[in-house]
């Protein structure tokens, strides 16, 4: 049967079968389908969907187009963290050291920055001399040496992935829930921990708007690993204002070590404790000693001497003093008193970008001392004059008056009190569909 069919198959709503999925999968890997095919496939994904079955079968495609390293095999007992992606979203710099610090080891595959959201790695390369190109051998060479690894995607890894994700993004196919599962969940699956704990975002700063749309994506997320084997939890959380106050690449290293030290931001700290405690609980820890032993290793200087480890065994010198330091900072005051109602995370991290800490071209330099710190929650009664955010400016040569005007423009200030959003809504059993 000629891969047209299949493709008509999709445009009127029927279901593809397994040798159509692999079809379109081998074409995207090899070359074997042009390109106007692949691109019409994915447009009748994205409008006619998949069911659960077919999402499995696309995600299971995309993993064996590439290498399977199955990390479970060797080290059964290593759990993954995914997030959605959002901003301010110090978490996984936070939760690796404290898991390890706990005694559970962790392995991720991370990633650059991506439009308005600040990436892992590029956070990681603020650290000098951290190396986040590792084999899967090396992987488990980190794994024991410190209980950590945060590395990048290799070549290797599902690349059917590469090509379609970039086909998706000239084809206005994104946000299919389908190709959004097989997407990230072929990755997930070729790193392959026994467990996954999932920090799905909502609101305006996510990529999906309500909680009706993160909890579907949630729960098709969790579906597809549950299926394969793979103990898996996802929490939903609120990305309708930054989450932690730091949007950067150094400036979260340190929001991150200030936590790891015992202090630093609540709302950053509560959700990476509740991460960290899901994590636990997949591994077979009782949720009350879980919450314990997270405390502690908060408290007696154990989670900072984890990170300490894991920043030595990955290449770097944790020294904080050698984290790069804004050429110049500007605080970016209120003009007039009231309460913050909104706090627009996306241009905030869109600045955040602009100013360093991402790329407007794939070839440029961060800038690793600029970004923005965030000073004023949704919530907040403030006065006219009070600061509501720091630009950090580093090396680029910006417009830096339209900047901080771009700043005090991300925060709506009203005459009325309102409530902050609801930090962590809960897992997915716990929200009604
Ligand atoms: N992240 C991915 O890796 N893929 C998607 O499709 C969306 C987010
Ligand atoms: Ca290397």
């Amino acid at each position: 049967m000629s891969f047209i069919e299949a493709i008509a198959r999709k445009r009127d709503g029927g279901s593809l079968a397994q040798e159509q999925i692999a079809a379109f999968v081998r074409g995207a890997s090899d070359g074997s389908l042009p390109l106007e095919q692949l691109a019409a496939m994915l447009m009748a994904i994205c409008c006619r969907g998949m069911d659960a079955g077919e999402t499995r079968c696309l995600t299971e495609e995309m993993l064996n187009s590439g290498e399977v390293w199955d990390l479970a095999g060797d080290r059964p007992e290593v759990v993954d963290k995914h997030s959605t992606g959002g901003v301010g979203d110090t978490v996984s710099l936070v939760l690796a050291p404290m898991l390890a610090a706990v005694g559970v080891p962790v392995a991720m595959m991370a990633g650059r920055g991506l439009g308005h959201s600040q990436g892992t790695l590029d956070k990681l390369d603020a650290l000098p001399g951290w190396d986040s190109t590792r084999n899967r051998g090396e992987t488990v060479d980190l794994i024991d040496r410190c209980g950590a690894a945060i590395i990048a995607q290799t070549e290797e890894i599902a690349p059917a992935d590469r090509t379609l994700y970039a086909l998706r993004d000239v084809t206005a196919t994104v946000p299919s829930l389908a190709l959004i599962v097989g997407s990230i969940m072929s990755k997930k699956l070729a790193l392959g921990a026994g467990a996954l704990i999932l920090d799905v975002k909502w609101g305006t700063g996510a990529f999906r708007k309500t909680v009706a749309s993160a909890r579907e994506l949630a729960a098709a997320l969790r579906q597809v690993a549950v299926d394969t084997g793979i103990r898996c939890e996802a929490l939903i959380t609120d990305m309708n204002q930054p989450l932690g106050p730091a949007l950067g690449t150094a400036c979260e290293v340190r929001e991150a070590v200030a936590i790891l030290s015992g202090g630093g931001d609540a709302r950053l700290r509560e959700v990476t404790v509740r991460l960290c405690r899901g994590a636990m609980i997949l591994r077979g820890w009782d949720a009350e000693d879980a919450s314990a032993a997270l405390d502690r290793v908060l408290a007696d200087g154990s989670a900072l001497a984890a990170w300490e480890r894991i920043a030595v065994a990955h290449g770097a010198d944790p020294d904080p003093d050698l984290l790069a330091r804004p050429r110049s900072t500007i605080e970016v005051l209120a003009s007039a008193g009231g309460f913050v109602t909104a706090c627009d995370g996306e241009d905030l991290g869109r600045i955040a970008a602009e100013v360093g800490a991402g790329r407007r071209r794939v070839d440029e330099e961060l800038a690793h001392g600029a970004g923005v710190l965030v000073h004023a929650r949704i919530g907040d009664r403030i006065d006219a004059g009070q600061p509501l955010a720091t630009l950090l400016v580093g090396e680029r040569e910006l417009d830096q008056e339209r900047l901080v005007d771009r700043l005090r423009e991300a925060f709506t200030i009203g005459s009325e009190p309102v409530d902050p959003p609801e930090l962590i809504l809960g897992t997915v059993e716990d929200i009604a569909p």
